[in-house]
């Protein structure tokens, strides 16, 4: 498999040097070269493949012999040890559920998938890789979790103090070994502007080994095709065309879709929704991507006003608005319409919804009101008891929180108190080895 930059197509890189570099040094993403069509045969034997095997053949016939076959299928095995069922909750939507792994949100399968592909690349070195990651909550557990105890790998995470919630905090400060938890006297920005800058400083970068685990990089988008071929194995049956909305953000899961149907995944159609954060489906709907700062809404994974992944999409589309907006349509919604999906679904259809999932939800019932006769996939990006905060108030009654999140609010924090400015940081990174 090779790899180009969407800065400079000219230019290709093999699979182990996009996924240790992360991004290209002109600042551009790494997509694939080739993107294969599966075999006929590969959907003739899907109804006896188990999820692990079908991942196995997918990845397979995009990585193109990158990794030996018995190596990825480890890789697989080792990340893959959850489903993803899509649940039924009216007669023509269901939720494809990504939340049942270690964390409670479908970034597990990027970061699990992620960190045994770059221990798998580094497994021989001498040297030790550092992860570096700045978090606003979700993604820092999921890639924390996910690198648990990869041996040559250390993460290092940094969040913003008393800015991530109860649990989210115990997440990234409970686990120990490799893992080491900063917690820096600012907001998720100043986090971010910090590992920006220590990929910039040459002491820093001539001391360390670095890389970065945002979703940006392509190990994080190979894995999350896995469950878009899941859902249509489940459904096909129905012999219904589907539709996938995807809850939007940094755009790497949708992207992940769109590559899934180039390698003739029958998915008929997309659905990007998002909150008042709605460039994205601004775009979809007008040909103009505003510029726009970010807000804060209640589905705070979602808060992004620059979608890094947003120019794969333009290069999947070759710039070509007309063709993008065939395939996929845009729906935003505001907190308050949100809220009062929650509630509605909890009460008429008995399924507790996230709010991001809320948002997707909203945005199916919306296409299908000028598109009947389809089969609507709603992507639940998160368990609901991440976001007590705002489900328990609106369906007024406690949620249960699943075992393997509740547990850890009576494990020993443990992190390291810090300031913003680079020197402390810096100085930080200069005393590991
Ligand atoms: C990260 C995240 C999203 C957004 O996904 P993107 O791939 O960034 O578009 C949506 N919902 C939840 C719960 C998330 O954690």
């Amino acid at each position: 498999m090779f790899l180009y930059s969407t800065n400079s197509p000219e230019n290709l890189v093999s699979l182990k040097e996009a996924v240790l570099r992360g991004l290209p040094a002109d600042n551009g993403l790494f997509m694939p070269k080739e993107i294969p069509a599966l075999p006929a045969s590969f959907f003739e034997k899907l109804d006896d493949m188990s999820f692990p095997e079908m991942a196995f053949e997918v990845s397979k016939c995009l990585i193109n012999g990158a990794i030996p076959d018995e190596d990825l299928k480890e890789i697989i095995d080792l990340s893959m040890t959850f489903d993803s069922p899509v649940v039924d909750v009216t007669d023509d939507i269901g939720m494809l559920e990504l939340f049942h792994g270690p964390t409670l949100a479908f970034k597990d399968f990027g970061a699990r998938f992620m960190a045994r592909l770059m221990g798998y690349f580094v497994k021989d070195d001498k040297e030790d890789l550092y992860i570096l990651v700045a978090t606003s909550g979700d993604t820092g557990g999921a890639v924390a979790s996910g690198f648990y105890k990869t041996p040559r790998i250390k993460v290092i995470v940094l969040y913003p103090s008393g800015k991530v919630s109860f649990l989210q905090e115990k997440q990234l400060t409970t686990l120990g070994e490799n893992i080491t938890a900063l917690e820096i006297e600012g907001d998720f920005d100043a986090c971010q502007a910090l590992v920006k800058q220590a990929f910039l400083d040459a002491d820093v970068q001539g001391h360390l080994r670095l890389t970065s685990a945002n979703s940006i990089n392509i190990a994080r988008l190979i894995p999350q095709m896995f469950y878009y071929f899941r859902a249509y194995q489940q459904l096909k049956a129905k012999g219904k065309k589907l539709v996938f909305c995807v809850p939007s953000g940094n755009l790497g899961n949708i992207t992940a879709g769109l590559i899934a149907k180039r390698m003739g995944l029958p998915i008929h159609h997309f659905i990007a929704a998002t909150n008042n954060n709605n460039g994205v489906a601004l775009y979809l709907q007008t040909g103009d991507f505003p510029d726009k700062k970010t807000v804060p809404t209640i589905s705070n994974a979602m808060d992004v006003s620059k979608p890094s992944n947003f120019v794969r999409m333009l290069d999947l589309y070759e710039n070509d608005w007309e063709g993008m907006k065939a395939d996929i349509s845009g729906f935003y919604y505001t907190d308050e319409e949100t809220r009062q999906a929650v509630k509605r679904v909890e009460e008429e259809q008995n399924y507790l919804l996230d709010p991001h999932g809320a948002l997707g939800f909203l945005a199916m019932e919306a296409y299908q009101k000028a598109n009947p006769d389809v089969y609507g996939v709603v992507l639940g990006t998160a368990h609901p008891s991440k976001f007590l905060d705002v489900v328990e108030p609106v369906i007024n009654r406690k949620v249960e929180v699943p075992e393997r999140l509740a547990r850890l609010a009576d494990k020993q924090k443990e992190a390291k108190l810090m300031g913003t400015d680079f020197d402390g940081f810096k100085g930080f990174l200069l005393g590991l080895d």
